[in-house]
């Protein structure tokens, strides 16, 4: 058997900033360290950089640059979606329609409007997770003001069938927005094609910097502003605007929007490398999510009897980083909301692990990976009372 070598499993989590955008950052964070709002020639290269960073970002997604705003992640990017555009159009209507499979800064900002009182309805998904465009068109009643439904999920990669949902959406007149912050760079992102009014996207899950991230509002949508302060963002998101991660988000894009076409090729072959590899090699293993309906990058295996945090740690002390499910909720033993709302039993979803690929990965990994996976599973297994 080979020995440990490092094989970073979790793009789906974070990944890491591409050279080039490390580079393209440093000019900001040194020589041109100007406040985009200044007048003079320091504010007004800054200001340069921003607005063309924003032109590129608008280019790569089908938008306008004035429909896009910079936040400070693209949890906040959820926020300023759904608080933002509901308080703003709450007369005409308070109520909100989402999925049941949403990541928790769609879900628990959709809770908090509960608490402002909007009314919410969780739409419910079938086995692979996903969302019935049928049951949108069923949910909309003349009080809906938005929809909320998310293009890939973080933690199967199932794609939502969001340019169907979005045509029911603009049928009726309600704006919808989708979190494609699994999507963008792993499948094409347009936003007229998607009929969607508001999407987010987050620069660290596409080789960019952390802490940074857009919402992309089509033109005429009302929003209110959660951030109160200067007038930047036209706006519609005050504080000083993060200049070297927007330029790095915008370079980070271009480049993942580059690689795309070819990279999803290999990443797909490498995925299912390992999906038959594990299937061939470990018994009592299940899929989870849809099989083609899919980024291509990710991949949900539940192991029958295991704990998936065992799983993670005996993995860790071979040098490989996988998660279960979502970064957010590992740590805690409950499963997964999105495993949970597919109808998984709650004790296979247990052992749910997300093998999320990216750029560095290579075959080598792979066999790796399925070299000393086996071994740790039947391990785990003898210990477990539930196989014998
Ligand atoms: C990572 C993630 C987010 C949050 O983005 P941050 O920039 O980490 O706040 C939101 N939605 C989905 C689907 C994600 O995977």
């Amino acid at each position: 058997m080979e020995k440990t070598r490092k094989v970073y499993l979790d793009h789906n989590a974070t990944t890491p900033l591409h050279p080039e955008v490390i580079k393209a950052m440093m000019l900001y964070y040194g020589e041109e360290y100007g406040n985009p709002s200044s007048v003079h020639r320091y504010g007004q290269l800054a200001n340069n950089a921003m607005e063309e960073a924003r032109e590129k970002v608008a280019g790569l997604i089908g938008a306008s640059p004035k429909e896009i705003i910079f936040t400070g992640s693209g949890t906040e990017a959820d926020n300023l979606a759904i608080k933002g555009i509901a308080l703003a159009n709450k007369t005409r209507g308070k109520h909100i329609i989402t999925s049941s499979v949403e990541h928790h800064a769609v879900l628990n900002t959709c809770k908090y409007m509960k608490k402002e009182g909007f009314r919410v309805t969780y739409l419910p998904v079938d086995k692979y997770g996903l969302v019935n465009p049928d049951d949108v068109k069923g949910a909309i009643t003349k009080d809906t003001v938005l929809i909320s439904i998310m293009t890939a999920n973080n933690e199967t990669g199932t794609i939502q069938p969001v340019r169907e949902i979005g045509k029911i959406a603009k049928k009726k007149d309600v704006i919808f927005h989708t979190d494609a912050v699994q999507a963008v760079g792993k499948v094409p992102v347009d936003v007229d094609k998607m009929n969607v009014d508001a999407l987010s996207l987050s620069g660290h899950k596409f080789y960019g910097p952390k802490g940074i991230g857009v919402l992309y509002l089509r033109k005429g949508t009302r929003i209110k502003s959660l951030i109160l302060g200067g007038h930047h963002e036209k706006n519609r998101r005050a504080g000083t605007e993060n200049v070297p991660s927007i330029v790095g988000l915008s370079m980070a894009l271009e480049i993942a929007l580059q690689k795309m076409e070819k990279e999803s090729v290999r990443l797909t072959g490498l995925r299912d490398l390992l999906s038959k590899g594990i299937s061939d090699r470990i018994e009592k293993t299940h899929l989870m999510g849809h099989p083609e309906k899919r980024v291509p990058n990710t991949l949900n295996i539940c192991f029958e009897w295991v704990e998936g945090e065992s799983i993670i740690l005996n993995l860790d002390l071979k040098g490989i980083a996988v998660s279960s499910g979502s970064a957010c909720t590992s740590g805690t033993l409950s499963a997964s909301h999105v495993l949970k709302a597919m109808g998984v039993d709650p004790a296979l979803a247990q052992g749910s692990i997300r093998f999320s690929l990216g750029m560095s990965n290579t075959k080598e990994d792979i066999n790796y990976v399925l070299d000393v996976l086996p071994e740790i599973i039947s391990r785990i297994r003898a210990m477990s009372p539930l196989s014998k």
